[in-house]
This record gives structure tokens, sequence and C-alpha cells, in this order.
């Protein structure tokens, strides 16, 4: 037997709508690329909000197409998240670090009808362009006093695209399971893969975050995502942070430590979100100011792991740090590390031993752990085994890729994180490991794999591989450990030059070191846990 409820689909627009209404007030402040301070409300972003869906229909955007944004955190990029998703069509984010062969792929596979930019982003699209869609249309975010100089054809004017509309719009229905957004993630090989969120996933997202993190999500908090809107939408913040009525201070380009000191004393902020590497600047600054931001008083750490040192730190300033645990593909929240009022009872040292580990899963995230041959693996906090997931919220496959699409899930349906993990009887989460063949450099992306294939292109390399390293700024930098080839000489520079063609700049190993040979698995695989374990014991050039 049915219920007999009505079946309203849940869109991502209804949030913005409902938090116009009930938090009109809220602020959205902005650090801008032009220079200076933005201030707006819920109220008024929906508003051109809807102006936003008159300029694109015009455009004409339709159901289902890709819209693309190049662009840092700010009010502009907020108003395209829902103006774009209002009227059925995608929001395509784009990571500006990504290296130019990998946003050439992501723009073409995308298919992306229109592309947002930002001024600083606009010489890169202007490099690109003969390798993008011919028809493809762009927009430069800022007003008509601003418009840069640049040989992209045609590159229209948002806020003229702005002026020219009313706000006379009200927003479609349509099925709650139509796409949203879209975000490229780092595969271990090959290219990116695209998560394709929908309305529903989104909206229950946004729910899952609110009544999972509510010391920062209620009216009246102020929000600093320091974690960029082109990673996994921000960890859900443009949706979560008005359901909520919060507000949310985003910092534009300035993301050094005194920028975010400076901007999260005058903004107020209470809660700050982000990697673990932005973190170092702030804690840099705080250090040498004497003091931290005024309001501050919790920080969301996810990413990457949140180094206990750092946790300390803060914890020892009176900022609550909060250690998550997610990805790309599970929109991302999957844990949070917030303690139940016994845990945080505990002495300091074992409140930050608890706080070190990831957290426990939120609703809607279900968790696993699997032997070599899929078996199940106890949640016991000794068993260690290969993360599996499912939930609402969470990829059941990748954007027209069907061979990903495949390997990323298993017999029983679930999502395999190529994380290694245990999982106490409480459902406290440790991160032990990672499966898959990536590095993670100040939260982005580095595939081993990828680089070794090109080094391996280079004539003075026999063989090699890549390994993940442990730094205290980036969190993991990557090494090259190369056999040279019979007759070459040990010519890193030139192995680097070569690399250096087609990777960007950040994703370049720090270092290259020669060895003799690399050490084989039992399988015959290059085993990178013995060359960690050497690079550890200092004894990996001897
Ligand atoms: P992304 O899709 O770029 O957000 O990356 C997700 C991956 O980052 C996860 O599968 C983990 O490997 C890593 N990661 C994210 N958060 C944490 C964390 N708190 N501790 C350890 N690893 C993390």
């Amino acid at each position: 037997m049915q219920g007999l409820m009505m079946n309203r689909p849940m869109r991502v627009n209804d949030i913005l709508t409902f938090a116009a209404e009930v938090h009109g007030d809220s602020e959205v402040v902005s650090v801008t690329v032009e220079g200076g301070t933005h201030r707006t409300t819920y109220r008024d972003i929906e508003k051109r909000t809807r102006k936003l869906a008159n300029a694109l229909i015009k455009l004409g955007v339709t159901t289902g197409d890709r819209v693309a944004t190049l662009a840092w955190n700010g009010y502009r990029h907020l108003e395209l998240y829902y103006g774009i998703a209002g009227i059925g069509a995608v929001c395509h984010t784009i990571n500006p670090r990504l290296s130019a062969e990998q946003m050439i792929y992501i723009v073409n596979h995308a298919e992306d009808k229109v592309i947002f930019v930002d001024l600083t982003f606009v010489p890169i699209l202007n490099a690109l362009k003969d390798h993008f869609p011919k028809d493809l249309i762009y927009v430069a975010m800022t007003d008509r006093a601003h418009m840069p100089e640049t040989d992209i054809p045609n590159l229209l004017c948002y806020e003229d695209l702005m002026d020219a509309e009313t706000a006379d719009f009200d927003w479609p229905d349509f099925d709650e399971n139509t796409a949203c957004g879209l975000c490229y993630t780092s595969g271990t090989t090959g290219n990116p893969k695209g998560a394709l969120y929908s309305h529903r996933s989104t909206v229950l997202h946004a729910m899952m975050g609110v009544i999972s993190l509510q010391t920062c999500l209620r009216p009246g908090k102020r929000i600093l995502p320091v974690v960029p809107l082109f990673h996994v939408n921000a960890w859900g913040l443009p949706y979560a942070a008005p359901l909520s009525g919060a507000s949310l201070v985003f910092p534009g380009a300035a993301l050094d430590g005194p920028s975010v000191h400076k901007l999260m004393e005058d903004e107020q902020v209470f809660s700050a979100w982000g990697v673990p590497t932005v973190w170092m600047g702030l804690l840099g600054e705080i250090k040498a100011k004497g003091g931290k931001p005024s309001a501050f008083g919790e920080v969301i750490i996810g990413g990457s792991a949140a180094p206990r040192p750092m946790i300390e730190a803060f914890e020892n300033m009176d900022v609550s740090v909060c250690h998550a645990w997610g990805m790309t593909e599970m929109s991302p929240i999957g844990t949070v590390g917030v303690l139940n009022l016994e845990q945080d009872a505990l002495p300091q040292d074992q409140r930050i031993d608890l706080k070190a580990k990831q957290g426990r899963r939120v609703f809607g995230v279900d968790l696993k752990i699997v032997d070599e041959d899929g078996n199940r693996m106890p949640h016991d906090g000794e068993a260690q085994g290969e993360l599996y997931v499912r939930g609402n919220a969470v990829v059941s496959g990748y954007f027209k890729n069907e061979e990903a699409s495949k390997s990323s899930v298993d017999a029983e349906g679930w999502f395999g994180t190529g994380d290694v993990a245990k999982i106490e009887p409480s459902g406290m989460l440790t991160i032990t490991d990672r499966a898959k063949d990536l590095i993670k450099s100040g939260g982005e992306w580095i595939s081993s794999i990828d680089v070794e294939n090109m080094a391996m292109g280079h004539e003075g390399v026999a063989n090699c591989a890549v390994i993940a390293i442990p730094d205290p700024k980036w969190d993991e930098r990557p090494l090259l450990i190369v056999v040279p080839a019979e007759g070459a000489g040990q010519d890193a520079p030139s192995i680097l030059d070569h690399l250096s063609k087609n990777l960007a700049k950040w994703q370049l190993p720090d270092e290259v070191v020669f060895v003799d040979e690399l050490p084989l698995t039992a399988t015959g695989k290059v085993s990178k846990l013995t060359l960690r374990q050497r690079h550890n014991d200092g004894t990996l050039s001897a």
C-alpha cells in the first residue's frame, strides 16, 4: 500500500526561494577580483538568479545543456549555480588548476554550451579557445567597466546580460532526478571522470549537511568557504548555508594567510572550511599577529587527513576542529568528526586523538570495508579493508563513461572509494591508506600513473615509479624514482623538462631519485609500499 502524500519534486532552487523568504537578510559577502568587497543578501541573490535564468534562456540554453564556470568563490558564481540549475540545465564547475590538456578534455567531453569566466582566468580560455567547441559562448563575470582586452571573439559581459532582463521568471517543475551539477575528478589513469549530481541528491545532501554540522549551519553564523566552488560544490555550502540561514563570506582569489585572517576579522567569520594546506597559512598569520580572528570558533578540515599538530594548534586556541571525510563522488560529505557530549568532556589529548580520526557517517551514507575478495570485514576497529559507500548522494556511475562506471561499483551496487579504512563499533572511521594510485597535493590530485607514463616517454628512462611523500605544506608531493636507460646519465632536469610539456607546474615532481632497479611485489608489480618505506628509512637512493 502506498502512502497518500504529495510527491513534490526536490529542486535546488527551492532552497534559495526558501532562503530569500525566511533568511532574506542573511548576507553573501564577496571579495571580488575587480577589487573591493561586495555585499548582498539571499533575498537579492534570488532575484538576480531569476534575471540570470532569463538571460540563459536568451542565450539558447535549454534543459540538460551543460553550462561551465571557471571562477573563484564569489556571488556571481553562486548566482550561476542556481540560475543554471533552476532552468533544468547543468552547472559544470571547472577546476582552473587542471592542466591545459585536462581542461580541453573536459570542456569537450561535457560539450559545454556556454562558459562563464572570472577575469583572472580569461587568459587561460584565450590560450585554449582553439581547442574548444567552435560555437561555445564566452561570458566574462564582470561589469562593462571591467571588460578585459582579449582575443576571445564575442566575449559577453555578465552584468550587461543581467541588465537586459527582468526578474519575472517562475522556476519550472521537472523530475527531481534531473541533473543539476557536473564536477570532474581525476582518475588514477586517463582522463578526468564526471560526477553528475541531481536535484534530488543535492537537496538531500544539503539537508544531511545541515543536520550534521549544527554549530555553524544556522541563522546568524558566518561561514568562510575557502574550499572552492569548483571542488565538489565547495562541499555543498552553496546549498546548505542558504538552507540553514547561515551567511556566506567568499574569499575570491585572496587565499593567503594574511588575507584570510583579515577577511575573517572584518567579516566576523565563525566557521571556516578548507583543506589542511590553507590552514597552514592561517596558522602562520595567527602566530605572527599573536591572535586568532575574534569570532573564529570552528574549522572544518577535509579533503586530506588533518595532521594531529594542526588539530592541536586550533583546539588550543579554542577553535573547534571538525575533521570530515568524503569525495567528489559523494557530493562530498561521508563522515564528520563531531564529538558527542561524553567525548567532548574527555581530557584535551583524548579529544584530539578522536578528532584526528575521520569521524562518523552522516545520515544517508552507508559504509562497508571489504577484503581483497570483496568479503565484508567486521567494524571492530581492527580490521582494515577497502572502503565502499552507498547512499542518496553517491554516484551510481560517471558521466558518459561506461567503462569507469562499471568498474567503480561492486556487485551489490556499492561505490569503491579507493581508500583503505578501519571502522570502530561506534561507527568511527579511520582512513589508514589509499589503494588508488593518486597523490593529493594541496587538495588537488596528481595521477602517479599518468606521470609515470609520461616519464617513460623520455629516452633516458628505462623504468620508473611515482610515489606520494609527506609534505608539511602540501600534505603530499610526488617523488619520481627512475631506473636510467642503459648508457643514459642521471639527467633529472631533462626528464622534468619533458614532463612539463604535459603537466601543470604544481603537478611536476619536486625531485627525481635514480635507482638501479625497482622493488616488485609477488605479482610482479612495482611495490610502491616498499618504495615508500625505503623513502621513510632514507635508503631509497642507496
Ligand atoms: P576528492 O574527490 O578530490 O574530494 O577526493 C576524495 C579523496 O580525498 C578521498 O577518497 C580520500 O582519499 C581523500 N580524503 C578526503 N578527505 C580526507 C580525510 N579527512 N582524510 C584522509 N583522506 C581524505
